[in-house]
């Protein structure tokens, strides 16, 4: 078969770990006409190959490394990828996306999607040079953390520009929320699939290539991509983008009472100066760094020159992670805020499900539910920060009793444990809830409940109505939804907000662009820039409109998948802190989400039933999906989802009311 498309590599890579067997592959026309591409090409190979019965850490479970059309392109932080399987943390649909250098190296070598399958029985990596591929003995890097093991490759194989995706011992030790590096020095951080490479003895990739893409007009694409960064440059969040990457949204989340505190019984952070991107970049800049060609480079490195925590150097030091190992846990000491993210992506570990651990862990030792033959002596009082840098490090190892529950994450830890401990627990679908409070922005809290991933703030990244963004909800939605639609508190018109969201969100992830670049918060790239470039850049018969179906399609074939595993309505909850208890603070002071008001709204806009939350046949066949719905059904009718529900392993998020402590 030969693949008839520019602006992608056209081929793929099949590795049979158990056998050794690599098998490249033209890519399927089917794969790009329908998905396009990165999750979307994913969700695909999952729906296809990997069924409901498949244990995340067994063999039959797949890790899908998918790049899109825009991938490596002239277009505005095209360096986006996606790794795809199904999420040991959640037991469903999982997906991790990351900027940096490795997606588009990955092209340039050949290959837009490598998939692999099976379990190696040592430790392995795949070496990728153009040509030349080839399963190499990892026992060597194995036990290493990312930033030794990534070094140790570029010596090994003489070439500092290697890029690779790399797990730390996270991954290797099956912690379940264990991310994947990728250079440099980005996360492919959520669902833990760090785990599913570490359940394969798989510990990275490592690719140079230097073909390079060719493209169906190469010089309407130059221009269009010329205009677009023009566009970032000049819009009005590019300075403080710029400036402060996601950490500048702490100064801003905090007035409005979206700064989850203390395992979110708080919505502000009294201490959060401390913690705000003006005192990280004042105190602790070292310079700012750029993925793959984007104007913003609103990445920097870090450094800590003295103290306990001198020494240290990280980078990424997001907003969720200020939050997560900062607020959450009521930390203000910024330096050991820098250490515990330089540790995070070293060990290979997802900072906001580590932190939503700790919080967890926090909150059932003010409580005393934990008993002192539980906790090998160590102190968890809120803002001890030594506790949570030690509990790092044993969660990675799985060492102690803690660090190994933890290491389970906080919705899995409470079933485990019992004891009540399931109220404290903030998650949705096993997945920890990230900094977005959604009684400070009810939008968010839908988001939540509807992303395919588990509690998730990315998939429709709701960002017109954050702090209000008027002009961009009129220039996508027209006036007539104004006021409310910029409005976080209100309740109207939000579930078609998310809905197109994720709709809009699934064609950035499935491309290779970056929603914190152009896509979402500047908003320069909407469905009709989208298409115009994807047409630029491939042979594809593509319009704005046909982009819509395929986001769509994609939105709901990861619906579906879900529903395998018997996820319905049913789950699409946030524990009671978010409907029951009104927020304390800011803006949203005595607001709860009103998830009973948005979801009905949801579903009949998705044309979901509102019943079970599950897409209809009708929908399915608008989308081309008649025979996914058809298995669905068949599932559904012969009990195999019920039985697939019984082995995800959290515990419902809870939802009843509790009494709040003050
Ligand atoms: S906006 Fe930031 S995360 Fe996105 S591509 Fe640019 S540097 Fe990377």
């Amino acid at each position: 078969m030969t693949f008839d498309y520019d602006g992608y590599a056209g081929a793929y890579l099949r590795v049979d770990l158990s056998t050794g067997q690599i098998q490249k592959h033209s890519l399927p026309s089917e794969w790009v006409e329908n998905y396009l591409g990165g999750n979307g090409i994913g969700i695909k190979i999952l729906w296809d190959e990997v069924p409901e019965t498949a244990n995340p850490l067994g063999p039959d479970n797949k890790l899908i490394v998918a790049t899109g059309p825009l991938c490596g392109s002239p277009m505005p932080n095209s360096g986006r990828m996606e790794f795809i399987g199904k999420s040991p943390l959640t037991g469903i649909y999982g997906d991790a996306n990351a900027g940096g250098q490795f997606g588009p190296e990955l092209k340039f070598s050949g290959y837009d999607v490598i998939i692999f399958e099976g379990q190696a029985s040592e430790p392995v990596y795949l070496y990728i040079n153009n040509d030349q591929v080839e399963l190499r003995s990892a026992r060597d890097i194995w036990g290493l953390g990312t930033y030794a093991a990534e070094t140790r490759l570029q010596t090994i194989h003489c070439d500092p520009a290697l890029k690779t995706a790399l797990i730390g011992p996270a991954g290797e030790n099956l912690v379940r929320f264990a991310g994947i590096q990728v250079t440099y020095r980005r996360s492919a951080a959520r669902c833990g699939l760090g785990a599913v490479m570490g359940s394969k003895k798989l510990k990275g990739v490592a690719v140079r290539g230097t073909k390079g893409i060719h493209f169906k007009k190469p010089k309407v694409l130059e221009s269009f991509s010329l205009q677009m960064h023009k566009n970032i440059r000049r819009n009005e969040f590019f300075p403080g983008i710029q400036k402060y990457g996601t950490s500048g949204l702490v100064a801003l989340m905090q007035p409005i009472g979206r700064f989850p505190t203390q395992n979110f019984r708080q919505g502000h952070f009294e201490e959060y100066e401390a913690i705000s991107g003006e005192t990280l970049r004042e105190a602790h800049l070292v310079r700012d760094i750029a993925c793959f060609n984007c104007p913003l480079g609103c990445d920097k490195m870090y450094s800590v020159e003295e103290g306990e925590f001198a020494g240290c150097q990280t980078s990424s030091v997001e907003y969720e992670t200020l939050n997560s190992l900062g607020a959450r846990i009521c930390n203000r000491n910024l330096e050991a805020l820098l250490k515990a993210n330089e540790m995070c992506d070293d060990l290979g570990l997802d900072s906001i499900s580590a932190g939503n651990a700790i919080s967890f862990a926090m909150e059932l030792a003010e409580l005393g539910i934990w008993k002192e033959s539980e906790l090998n002596g160590l102190d968890l009082s809120w803002g001890n920060y030594h506790t949570a840098i030690q509990l790092l490090h044993d969660m990675s190892y799985r060492q102690g009793f803690l660090g190994d529950l933890l290491a389970d994450g906080a919705a899995r830890a409470a079933r485990w444990l019992g004891r009540n401990s399931e109220r404290y627990a903030m998650h949705v679908k096993g997945q920890d809830i990230p900094a977005q409070d959604g009684r400070a922005q009810q939008s968010m809290g839908l988001a939540h409940v509807t992303s395919s991933r588990g509690a998730d703030h990315l998939k429709a990244f709701p960002t017109i109505d954050e702090t209000g963004y008027p002009s961009e909800a009129v220039r996508r939605y027209g006036e007539q939804y104004l006021p409310d639609l910029v409005n976080p508190l209100a309740t109207r018109y939000k579930a078609m907000l998310v809905k197109d969201g994720e709709d809009f969100g699934a064609i950035v992830d499935s491309s290779g662009n970056c929603k914190s670049g152009g896509t979402f918060v500047m908003a320069e790239i909407y469905w009709q820039e989208q298409a115009d470039a994807i047409a630029a850049a491939t042979s594809m018969d593509i319009d704005a409109q046909k982009l819509r179906q395929i986001g769509e399609r994609i939105y709901n074939l990861q619906r579906c998948y879900n529903a395998l595993h018997g996820i319905t309505s049913s789950d699409d909850v946030l524990p009671w802190r978010f409907t029951k208890v009104p927020s304390p603070s800011g803006n949203a002071r005595g607001s709860v989400c009103h998830l009973e008001i948005m979801l009905p709204e949801y579903y009949a806009i998705r044309g979901w039933n509102p019943d079970d939350g599950l897409p209809t046949l009708k929908t399915m066949q608008r989308l081309g999906l008649e025979a996914e719905y058809q298995r669905m059904e068949h599932a559904i009718a012969c009990g195999a989802t019920k039985a697939a529900r019984m082995f995800l392993g959290w515990a419902a998020p809870y939802t009843e009311k509790v009494e709040e402590i003050t």
